[in-house]
């Protein structure tokens, strides 16, 4: 194997946070395994799950954090950030209260991670339409303000969930090579 062929290691650590039961174990479920959980509890959480991407062609390792439900007693660690160069920041679009969060928790990826950690903001929970508390537009606006991607994805019906993690591999990968 020449040097030009051999295939280079790309390793990203992305980190999911937001309030709890907002969603963040299904959609690594969903995403890494295509599974769902109806009536989740936080013991679901694994460590971490890494997940194979195709990014321009190059294999590209995401590895994904998970909480074991430490944010209900906000004591995510500094461990669970260290080295993360991505995130998704989970809010549920049926709960306001979860939105209002937003901004702890961007001050706790600004205060553990890299300066320039590429965050999408993930409206959750959006077959839920007819209890909808935040709207898409609003959502939208916060995420221009604060420089976020966004999207509104389902755990449940799939809708977004790998276009989510894709967005932020790719952006990684468009950074970093
Ligand atoms: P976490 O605490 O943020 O990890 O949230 P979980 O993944 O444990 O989910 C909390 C609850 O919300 C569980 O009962 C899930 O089944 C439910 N849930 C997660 N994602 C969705 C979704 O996209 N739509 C709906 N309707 N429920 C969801
Ligand atoms: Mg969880």
């Amino acid at each position: 194997v020449s040097e030009d062929e051999k295939t280079e290691d790309y390793l990203f650590k992305i980190v999911l946070v937001g309030d709890s039961a907002v969603g963040k174990s299904n959609l690594l479920a969903r995403f890494a395994r295509n599974e769902f959980y109806p009536n989740s509890k936080s013991t679901i959480g694994v460590e971490f799950q890494t997940q194979k991407l195709d990014i321009n062609g190059k294999e590209v390792k995401a590895q994904i954090w998970d909480t074991a439900g430490q944010e209900r007693f906000r004591a995510v660690t500094s461990a669970y950030y260290r080295g993360a160069v991505g995130a998704l920041l989970v809010y549920d679009i049926s709960r306001r209260q979860t939105f209002e969060s937003i901004g702890r928790w961007l001050n706790e990826l600004q205060t553990h991670c890299d300066m320039n950690v590429v965050t999408i903001l993930v409206g959750n929970k959006s077959d839920l339409k007819d209890a909808r508390e935040v709207s898409t537009s609003e959502a939208k606006d916060l995420a221009e303000a604060q420089g976020l991607f966004f999207m509104e994805t389902s755990a449940l019906d799939s809708s977004n969930v790998a276009a989510a993690f894709q967005t932020v591999v790719q952006e990684i990968y468009n950074i970093l090579s």
